[in-house]
């Protein structure tokens, strides 16, 4: 089969594998759709987070069951299927106390990072990390389930009560999400982005989809907002702005994934305003369920901007600024392995 494998240099090879086969009673064998390029697959190609090398990368994935082992019984051949990438033993501590994320066991584990992803015609996981897409519910929606699980998760910690304002720091993909989700959930949001391309696509998108509720500022801006009970931080190294940007009793949420950052913040205002700094990492087992069933309701599929079959990977990595001098040309890229012109 063909496959994206990241080589010494950290960049993505097109190359021939074996196909992945069933080895345990409960695997299945997925023919892959297509995945969505992760924002930490932007930041190992860019060396600001490591995967092993020589891996097969992608975990955003969808696709349609191609074999199951003898013990699969919720599965069929033919199913439509969307991948948790985030595998957990499900017997440790941690996991039988829902925190999956934090599994003991988790160490080399992580699909398209540690073992072999989805950039690929086929992947082999086991069946309770495969979850039927909804019906009516296309891939380029399912395809964003992953992510809105990581969403969902972020926006719990935030301990949102409905109606509470929310202040998004970042208008990519993620953040999107998040404002996507919460304006669902009620919340009225405000999304704080510098990049003038992505200002303009985020009120776009956000307007058609919700008649109200909607705000879009430049980071300039966002000094004249008023304090808000919720910030999340979906950039990861914007964290001073946020305190400055939550009001007294506040929330801030660490979401954004920035291993490099390092940020000043005086303890004071903290302490002074009563606020709670949290992080909650990317989601537990509970939340991948919500996700994949918010999939028939949110109209997920207009973050999707690009798509680029496996050969055109270079393509897809340059929408997204990398291996380019150019600035982001995308919201979310989106890599077929299938041939298929439709679905
Ligand atoms: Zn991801
Ligand atoms: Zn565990």
């Amino acid at each position: 089969m063909r496959a994206l494998v990241l080589n010494d240099s950290l960049k993505l090879e097109l190359v021939e594998r074996a196909r992945p086969a069933i080895a345990g009673s409960r695997d299945v064998l997925v023919r892959v759709y297509q995945t969505g390029v992760c924002g930490t697959d932007r930041s190992v190609l860019v060396g600001k987070f490591s995967a092993a090398h020589g891996v097969i990368m992608g975990h955003e994935s969808v696709g349609e069951v191609a074999e199951i082992g003898v013990d699969v019984t919720n599965l069929a051949v033919g199913d439509r299927v969307i991948v948790n990438p985030t595998l957990y033993c499900g017997r440790c501590g941690p996991c039988l106390d829902e925190r999956t994320n934090f599994c003991l066991n988790k160490v080399g584990t992580e699909v398209g990072i540690d073992r072999d992803g989805s950039y690929a015609d086929y992947l082999v996981l086991e069946d309770r990390f495969l979850h039927r897409i909804p019906d009516g519910v296309s891939y380029d929606r399912a395809v964003l389930a992953e992510p809105l699980a990581c969403v969902l998760n972020n926006l719990d910690a935030a301990h949102l009560t409905p109606g509470d304002w929310v202040i998004l720091i970042g208008g990519g993909p993620i953040g999107l999400l998040c404002a996507m989700a919460a304006r669902y959930l009620g919340s009225p949001v405000t999304v704080v982005e510098r990049d003038e391309y992505r200002r303009k696509q985020a009120l776009k998108l956000l307007t058609d989809i919700f008649p109200d509720g909607i705000t879009v500022v430049s980071a300039d801006g966002m000094t004249s907002l008023p304090p808000g009970p919720v910030v999340i931080d979906t950039v990861g190294n914007q964290l001073a702005f946020a305190v400055d940007l939550a009001a007294p009793a506040g929330t801030v949420v660490i979401m954004g994934y920035d291993s490099r950052a390092e940020i000043n913040v005086q303890p004071l205002k903290i302490l002074q305003r009563g606020l709670r700094i949290v992080g909650a990492g990317d989601f537990k087992g509970p939340h991948f369920l919500r996700a994949v069933a918010l999939t028939a309701r949110l109209p997920l599929e207009k973050l999707v901007t690009h798509h680029f079959p496996l050969e055109e990977h270079e393509a897809a990595f340059a929408a997204l600024a990398v291996g380019t001098n150019q600035s982001y040309r995308a919201l979310k890229v989106v890599i077929r392995s299938t041939t298929e012109d439709s679905e």
